[in-house]
């Protein structure tokens, strides 16, 4: 069987041996050294000044819109995962959806400014893929209209834009430690923000709590445990491996791809990308489905994603998102993760080509 993406597991000794610290400690949450030595790696690796390990990729969403004490209607895009927009209506707010770029597939920053309304409280886009939004002119349209900036960074762990860390980027950026994920804490995840917005961040990730007994604001429980901040530091130093070898498998799918008629990711200039997927859009549905089938039949599972489009779903308005709508009835994500052999691409690619 081959699944779209394999989890990247330590050497079990080494995650034990992280883990014992955790039993000698006899403390397993509530911001324990590992979490605390979690976010200080992390911080170096990425070149981030401020980041708070959470217990996903969810809440650092939901925290933010609350944090920002945003309110109305928030602007988005169509083509991500469901968190980008259940997190909107969590919240109490109204995601008003703008349609993507039909190559980079990020929010289409130039159909922005006719979305905003004196209702609109800020932007909530989704670096697709990792490839980034358009980040100067978003940044320019929030400054003028005094607008926030979220940043779904859930699938960016590794990527930089113009020389630093893309999660520097917007008010607040959030990453998902799915186990599906580049980077993983089984569950988790994080969120970075600019430094003046820190403190209320992190009150609202832990209850509000300043100190054990004062409550300073309204808050949630999204701490990272210990057990995922072991899983974190065990890998961390297999994130230089993790990349290249996906890289080589982005590498080998574009090569035996480049003479077949599909689209694959264009990714924006000046970004240092992390290979975390493998998209291709196929020209049109039934081929797409063609092909998803020739693969299940050979126990290749490829996964549509995004599909569907946000804004078809069942507790949103509609709206005219024409292309989000298009591409996530065309794009699938093949098979990659790091050690994913030359067999195995070899395989799905041929299969491919059979059947377009
Ligand atoms: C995975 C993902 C999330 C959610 O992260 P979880 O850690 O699963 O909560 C949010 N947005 C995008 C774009 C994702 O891919």
């Amino acid at each position: 069987m081959i699944n779209v993406t394999k989890t990247f597991l330590p050497p079990q000794q080494e995650y034990d041996a992280i883990l014992k610290r955790t039993w000698d400690a006899g403390w397993i949450t509530n911001r324990g050294v590992l979490v605390k030595e979690l976010e200080a790696k992390l911080k170096a690796y990425l070149g981030v000044t401020n980041i708070i390990a959470t217990t996903n990729g969810t809440l650092p969403l939901q925290i933010a819109i609350k944090a920002l004490g945003l309110t109305g209607e928030i602007i988005t895009t169509p083509f991500s995962y469901v968190a980008t927009t259940s997190s909107i209506v969590w919240e109490g707010c109204t995601p008003i959806f703008v349609d993507i770029h039909p190559d980079y597939l990020t929010i289409d920053e130039t159909k922005i400014e006719a979305a905003i309304t004196n209702k609109t409280s800020a932007i909530l886009a989704t670096h697709v893929f990792g490839n980034p939004c358009a980040l100067e002119a978003i940044e320019a349209i929030a400054k003028k209209h005094q607008l926030k900036v979220i940043y779904d960074a859930a699938h960016c762990f590794g990527v930089s834009y113009k020389g630093q860390s893309i999660f520097n980027y917007g008010d607040v950026s959030t990453c998902s430690f799915h186990a599906t994920k580049l980077f993983h804490t089984g569950e988790g995840g994080a969120l970075f923000c600019k430094e003046k917005y820190f403190r209320s961040m992190y009150l609202h990730h832990n209850f509000g709590h300043d100190g054990p007994d004062v409550i300073r604001s309204l808050g949630i429980n999204a701490k990272m445990s210990e057990l995922q901040a072991a899983m974190g530091l065990a890998i961390l130093p297999y994130m230089g491996t993790i990349l290249e070898q996906r890289k080589k498998g982005v590498l080998l799918y574009n090569e035996i791809l480049k003479d077949v008629k599909v689209r694959t990711l264009q990714l924006r200039e000046e970004t240092e990308w992390n290979n975390s997927y493998y998209p291709v859009i196929f020209n049109n549905e039934v081929q797409l489905l063609r092909v998803k089938k020739a693969l299940e039949s050979k126990k290749i599972y490829a996964r549509r994603y995004f599909f569907p489009s946000l804004d078809s779903l069942s507790y949103v308005n509609g709206s005219n998102c024409s292309i989000s709508k298009s591409i996530s009835k065309t794009v699938l994500c093949l098979p990659l993760w790091a050690g994913i052999s030359k067999s195995e691409i070899d395989l799905v690619c041929k299969i491919i080509k059979d059947n377009i």
